[in-house]
């Protein structure tokens, strides 16, 4: 089983072409940017939430809280209650359940893209999710990725995935411990790993204040070549919690910044 946070049916910008992309709960790293804080941890059933949901979605039954999707306004009141960043809006999948989901859209989508959360902390699904995927439907199976478990560990995963899209958030050890509370050595290892293996299909950047972006830029140049596409992402605050707009503050990146940035991508697709 593996817990889901969301299902978007048809994404165009999760990978090439039109795909289902599946988000997982739960996340190894604690960005300060990130826009979608709730899916960094898994529900403790604190209950704190329960409260506040104005239509009764929220139920408690044997000491955890469940969800009931049909009732639910889609207010959010649940996440801004929530001091432990997650949500009570989940679902346990097992593999035939989400493969079944998978199955009934697929003769509009050309491939399926996981992401999170951080996605690969459910590796042993992931395997068997994308046999049944490739085997039975036959789709392309997308891994959208912080890089925060060392992949040449994972073969299995690695092999079966069509491509990897990987978040480098900072080249600096430091920085990269500030922005995510992690180091990034097993990041960079497997931007080396993934290049040498033909898997990478996108490296991607947040552009955030306060953050030298312009190291990163072209140190990650350096390594990619042209041999994936270098993609970045503007800070925006929307969804934010304090402290990364404490961090980054209210305005991201102006285009010129970007087109500097960009100017610096000597090579990258
Ligand atoms: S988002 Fe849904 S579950 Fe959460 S508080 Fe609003 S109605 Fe209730
Ligand atoms: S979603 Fe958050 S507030 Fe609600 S029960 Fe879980 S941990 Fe507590």
């Amino acid at each position: 089983m593996a817990l889901v946070n969301k299902i978007i049916p048809f994404s165009c910008i999760d990978g090439p072409g039109n795909r289902t992309a599946i988000f997982f709960q739960g996340c190894n790293f604690k960005c300060t940017y990130c826009h979608n804080p709730e899916t960094i941890n898994k529900c403790i059933n604190c209950k704190k939430c329960v409260l506040v949901c104005p239509v009764k979605a929220l139920e408690i039954k044997d000491e955890k809280v469940i969800w009931n999707e049909d009732k639910c306004v889609q207010c959010d009141n649940c996440i801004r209650e929530c001091s432990h960043l997650s949500t009570p809006k989940t679902k346990d999948f097992s593999v035939d359940e989400l493969f079944n989901q998978i199955k009934e859209i697929s003769p509009f989508i050309q491939g399926i893209t996981v992401s999170g959360g951080e996605c690969t902390l459910n590796a042993d699904f992931l395997i068997e999710l994308f046999k049944k995927v490739k085997n039975e439907l036959g789709l392309t199976c997308f891994v959208d990725t912080n890089g925060g478990i060392d992949l040449s560990e994972y073969k299995e995963l690695v092999d079966i995935t069509d491509k990897f899209m990987l978040d480098v958030k900072s080249i600096d050890e430091d920085e990269h411990i500030k922005v995510t509370g992690t180091s990034n050595d097993i990041v960079l290892k497997n931007l080396k790993y993934l290049l040498d293996n033909n898997k990478l299909y996108e490296v991607r950047t947040v552009i955030a204040p306060n953050l030298d972006n312009e190291k990163t830029v072209l140190e990650v140049s350096k390594i990619i070549k042209d041999k994936c596409k270098y993609k970045f992402n503007a800070y925006r605050k929307y969804g934010v919690r304090k402290e990364g707009i404490d961090l980054h503050g209210e305005v991201g990146p102006s285009e010129e910044e970007i087109n500097n940035l960009k100017s610096l991508q000597k090579g990258c697709i």
